[in-house]
């Protein structure tokens, strides 16, 4: 077996989640036409930017477990030439105990927004008025958010 060769951008181990298991959701609601490619990076992207995405966080040190929901779960998006694209999710941390805990997305939530914001950026569709639900949740944590911590959360987009 040989080592493939190594992204420009690692992942930050326990902070930051490829998106590529979620690339199922992806092609269902995009026909296919998107592909997951893990090398991309900003740096090699044509375009990029964060997302915010519904859904929720269950951290497994505490005990019990502590379970809280997010309406911005910081998510990268890269998008390269030939319709790739990659998605960097970022964990948030228990403020119980502060350990960074990996988003469990919603995954509906998830596949619209990506989806949309890949036709924006590929010209599939026209800038809309908002089409985003604007579901009001608690404050976003900066403190305790990785993608606030390293600076690409998107703070633009929802106050
Ligand atoms: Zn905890
Ligand atoms: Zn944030």
């Amino acid at each position: 077996m040989s080592t493939p060769p190594s992204p420009e951008r690692k992942l930050a181990p326990g902070k930051e989640f490829e998106g590529s298991y979620l690339h199922a959701v992806i092609a269902r609601k995009s026909n296919s036409c998107y592909k997951y490619d893990e090398n991309v990076t900003k740096l090699t992207c044509g375009q990029g930017g964060s997302r915010a995405i519904l859904g929720h966080f269950v951290c497994k040190t505490c005990n019990p477990s502590h379970t809280w929901h997010s309406g911005r779960i910081c998510t990268e998006l890269f998008l390269a030439s030939n319709d790739r694209y990659r998605a960097i999710l970022h964990a948030q941390q228990c403020r119980r105990c502060a350990t960074y805990v990996e988003p469990k997305v919603d995954k509906e939530n998830y596949g619209r927004k990506v989806v949309s914001t890949l036709d924006l950026w590929t010209g599939r569709r026209e800038r809309l008025e908002s089409t985003w639900d604007f579901k009001k949740t608690d404050p976003h944590d900066h403190v305790r958010c990785h993608g606030c911590q390293i600076g690409v959360c998107n703070r633009r987009s929802e106050g």
